[in-house]
C-alpha cells in the first residue's frame, strides 16, 4: 500500500464531477486504490477521504467515524446515492483538501445512502451524527463540490480569507 498525494483546493479535479465507478471496474486495481485511500486518511488524520482529493476524479470514497464505543467503523461507498436525509445539525469541519481551515456547516442529521461496496454489491446504509455529516461531505466530493460551497456567503468569504492566510504559510501546496 502507499500513501497517495492529497489535492489541495482550487485544484481543478476537485470542482469536477467524478465519473461513475463501471461494473467492470470492480477488480484489483479498485481493491488496491480503495486500500491506498485508507492508509492516506489514517496517516492524514481524517475520517473520510474521497477518490478526487487523490487526484482520481471517480465516484467513490472511503470512511471510518468510530461508533459510541470508539471501535472503527470502515466503509467504502462506490456510486453513492443519497436516499433520503432528514433533520438538522450544525458543527464545525474539516476537508483534507483544506489543511488547516475548520468552518461551521449546517447538514442534515441523518442519511440514508445506497452504495456498492469494493467488491460491487449494492449496499443501503442508515448513519446520523457525525457519519451522517461525512457521508454527505464526501458524496458532494464525489460531485465536485467542496465544504466551502455549503457555506453562507459570509462565512466563505472568511473561509476564503483564512485559505489565502494559510496558502503564504505554504503548508497548503
Ligand atoms: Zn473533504
Amino acid at each position: 500500500m502507499s500513501i497517495l498525494r492529497i489535492a489541495h483546493y482550487p485544484e481543478p479535479v476537485l470542482l469536477t464531477v467524478g465519473k461513475p465507478v463501471l461494473e467492470d471496474e470492480f477488480n484489483a486495481d479498485l481493491e488496491s486504490l480503495v486500500g491506498d485511500m485508507f492508509e492516506t486518511m489514517y496517516e492524514a488524520g481524517g475520517v473520510g477521504l474521497a477518490a478526487p482529493q487523490v487526484f482520481e476524479s471517480r465516484r467513490l470514497f472511503v470512511m471510518d467515524v468510530p461508533d459510541e464505543e470508539g471501535n472503527s467503523k470502515k466503509l467504502t461507498l462506490v456510486n453513492p446515492e443519497i436516499i433520503s436525509v432528514e433533520g438538522e445539525q450544525v458543527g464545525e469541519e474539516g476537508c483534507l483538501s483544506f489543511p488547516g481551515l475548520f468552518q461551521t456547516v449546517q447538514r442534515q442529521m441523518r442519511v440514508i445512502v445506497r452504495a456498492q461496496d469494493v467488491k460491487g454489491r449494492e449496499l443501503e446504509h442508515d448513519l446520523r451524527d457525525l457519519a451522517a455529516r461525512c457521508v454527505l461531505h464526501e458524496t458532494d466530493h464525489c460531485d465536485g463540490i467542496v465544504f466551502l460551497d455549503r457555506m453562507s456567503a459570509l462565512k466563505r468569504q472568511l473561509a476564503k480569507r483564512k485559505i489565502k492566510a494559510l496558502q503564504k504559510t505554504g503548508k497548503w501546496e
